[in-house]
């Protein structure tokens, strides 16, 4: 009997598998509160969908998360987040760590168009202060490119612009870049919503690849999506005079079968 020994590079493996954790999370811009006490575990190697009506806080939700919340202007915050237990806001910690180790992908691709699809995926180095060699690096590249699944489609032509490439294949590309840094946490907010449905599935595809090897937390107003790609499942919702808060959290299937509360019934039926 012979035993084959895969011979595949090793996948550029992110350093941990962590969990992300808030606490009470409460997030001003100026005096308009905007989320309410939002505590949420998001277990290690799972993927977590947020879901719920526009304007009820998730993107607000993902940028405290990774801290780029205080990167905008009059944005306040109260309350902790904890990734592998330890907060993010903690007393002399950098936010770029946090931000290497919290990757985001954003709803409009928007890679570097003018620059080569490598340097697209490897710039993140750079902006991390990740010094790499050339060896290494282009071993990222295309480590990166595969688990997002684009290495197919592009490996002929590296260097070919960013901006050459089809709004899913940006997508990809800048999943690509995200993990090219390795992180530990990738967020995604409503990644699909600017694709057509076969670039969606080659998405949802590259989600289901990663599980399990990160943790996700992707924001999604397809509950068809949520229930394909996520395990985990949190409600938000603010009205006219309350701020954005977590009105159910659980299983996706317990969510979208037996929810406990009417609202999350009605939403994930689309009677709101
Ligand atoms: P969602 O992603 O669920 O649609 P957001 O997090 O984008 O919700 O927005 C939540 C609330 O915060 C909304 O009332 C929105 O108008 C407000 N908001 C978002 N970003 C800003 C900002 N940069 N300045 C002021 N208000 C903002
Ligand atoms: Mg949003």
């Amino acid at each position: 009997m012979t035993i084959t020994v895969s011979q595949e590079p090793r996948a550029a493996e992110p350093a941990r598998l962590s969990g992300l954790a808030t606490r009470d999370i409460s997030a001003w811009f100026g005096s308009h509160k905007v989320l309410e006490r939002v505590s949420l575990t998001m277990a290690a190697g799972e993927v977590t969908a947020l879901i719920g009506p526009s304007g009820c806080g998730k993107s607000t939700y993902l940028r405290i998360l990774n801290r780029m919340h205080e990167m905008v202007r009059g944005a306040q915050l109260a309350g902790e987040v904890l990734l592998e237990g330890e907060d993010v806001y903690a007393h002399g910690r950098r936010p770029t760590e946090v931000r290497r180790r919290i990757g985001m992908v954003f709803q409009r691709p928007n890679p570097f168009p003018a620059m080569s699809i490598g340097d697209n995926v490897a710039s993140g180095l750079k902006l991390a202060g990740i010094k790499v060699s050339k060896e290494y690096r282009e071993h990222l590249i295309e480590e990166s490119l595969r688990r997002a699944g684009l290495w197919n489609e592009v490996s002929s032509r590296l260097g070919t612009p960013g901006g050459a490439l089809s709004g899913g294949q940006q997508q990809r590309l800048c999943i690509a870049r995200s993990l090219a840094v390795e992180p530990e946490i990738l967020l995604m907010d409503e990644p699909c919503s600017a694709l057509d449905p076969t670039s969606t599935r080659r998405v949802e595809e590259t989600i289901a690849e990663l599980r399990g090897r990160l943790t996700i937390v992707i924001v999604t107003h397809n509950m068809q999506q949520a229930q394909r790609v996520s395990q985990s499942c949190a409600f938000f919702l603010a009205t006219h005079d309350t701020p954005g808060r977590i009105v159910e959290a659980g299983p996706t299937e317990q969510l979208f079968t037996d929810p406990v509360d009417q609202r999350t019934a009605d939403y994930v039926n689309g009677r709101f």
